[in-house]
């Protein structure tokens, strides 16, 4: 479960950020991941509340916010995104030649709130 390391490097940035900014307490921290990613959010969850039983963080909401795909197509030459799925075909022109260009975005924090 790589969900595990991926809270530690972030629970390490934000031990940084409190120690630089003086924040003692952290509420809730919103992160981002492309739909794509290998981040697997019931994990993540799961992951963040073993972590953050004790330290600055304990108590603090996580909140996922899984970004959409991005989907190129080659007939109608246009960018869309698409939040469900995979797509096989164009919303626009209804054909078949998408290919999909995002949503592989890594893990981020997005923001935080703090006391
Ligand atoms: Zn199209």
């Amino acid at each position: 479960m790589h969900e595990i390391s991926l809270i530690q490097s972030l629970l390490t940035i934000i031990d940084d950020h409190a120690r630089e900014h003086g924040f003692k307490k952290v509420n809730q921290v919103s992160l981002s991941c492309g739909r794509l990613s290998t981040v697997e959010p019931l994990a993540l969850d799961f992951a963040f509340k073993i972590l953050t039983e004790t330290g600055i963080c304990a108590g603090a909401e996580l909140k996922l916010d899984i970004l959409p795909l991005k989907i190129h197509c080659f007939s109608c030459d246009r960018e869309f995104e698409s939040k469900n799925g995979d797509p096989t075909t164009c919303p626009n022109c209804n054909q078949d030649q998408v290919t999909v260009t995002g949503g592989w975005d890594e893990l981020q924090l997005i923001e935080m709130d703090v006391d």
